[in-house]
């Protein structure tokens, strides 16, 4: 696997920050439209560069980014945008120490740039940002699910968030992240191995293979429209978004992500008095028996 392809991984983990990595579907996720309607839309087509039958085929023109900006200034062309509250947390996740945003979206790479541009952001803010559309070789023919655990397979995030409109595709995520972590705690050395790479391409076929048992499937965050289903594996932990009306909540979703933060931190704070009293005379006497 050519790492590459995932744009620029953190090179140092800051010791007192978890890995924050944040697995977003785009349309209908951070926009207000869903990918089918997105891709039929008169704009939409307005960024290609001639006519197509499909929009994966489609070339856009390079300034698509100046077109929807003055689009979305003078139509109403509501749910197209990046949304409010989307908007505020990705800005907050770029700067966030050790975090870091991954879009995976069956629509194009180009038009999702050139939706960023419009709104404003910069270049830089989007090359931080790993978008990986449709014709992006991490699809590969594969799903989302084998996607997200190619990534996964690079650097163990701590905390994950997944939100996808798609409940399928949010599950699919959610469980190629799962099953990394559950390969990783189980067999620390193997999973470095191309063996394991090669054969972790079917969806479930981790899961199905080893014991849940010990795992945490958390409860229900709450039973309002949009829904936060965490899932532990030992310290790291992925939060599964998804809603049933309405649209996503990203205030929620920060405010929890805030308190998975500190929960980490509680956690690593234990662990270190924990290792120091091990170490200290009195817990060295007490390991030795005496
Ligand atoms: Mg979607």
């Amino acid at each position: 696997m050519d790492s590459r392809l995932f744009g620029s991984a953190p090179e140092k983990r800051t010791k007192n920050m978890p890995l924050v990595r944040c697995y977003l579907d785009f349309d209908g996720t951070l926009t207000g439209v869903t990918g089918g309607k997105t891709v039929q839309h008169k704009l939409y087509r307005a960024c290609w560069d001639g006519n197509y039958k499909n929009y994966a085929e489609a070339e856009f023109i390079p300034a698509a980014g100046e077109l929807l900006r003055k689009a979305f200034a003078v139509f109403d062309t509501t749910g197209l945008e990046i949304q409010d509250g989307a908007l505020k947390f990705l800005k907050k996740m770029l700067v966030m120490e050790n975090a870091e945003i991954i879009i995976l979206s069956r629509n194009r790479k180009e038009y999702i740039q050139a939706v960023m541009t419009a709104q404003g952001f910069t270049d830089q803010e989007i090359q931080k940002i790993q978008i990986h559309g449709i014709k992006s070789e991490i699809y590969n023919n594969s799903n989302k699910h084998g996607a997200a655990s190619k990534i996964e397979r690079l650097n163990l995030a701590d905390i994950a968030i997944v939100a996808d409109d798609d409940f399928a595709d949010q599950l699919g995520m959610k469980n190629g992240i799962c099953d990394v972590w559950i390969a990783q705690r189980k067999w620390p050395l193997y999973t470095q191995a191309q063996e394991y790479r090669e054969s972790d391409e079917t969806p479930g076929s981790l899961s199905e293979s080893v014991d849940l048992s010990s795992c945490d499937l958390g409860s229900e965050e709450d039973s309002s429209e949009m829904h936060i289903l965490p899932f532990s594996v030992e310290n790291r932990i992925v939060l599964g978004c998804h809603y049933d009306i309405g649209q996503f909540d990203f205030d929620k979703i920060g405010l929890q992500l805030e308190k998975e933060i500190k929960k980490w931190k509680e956690r690593r704070i234990d662990c270190e008095s924990s290792e120091e009293y091990a170490s200290s005379e009195e817990g060295l006497a007490l390991w030795a028996g005496l």
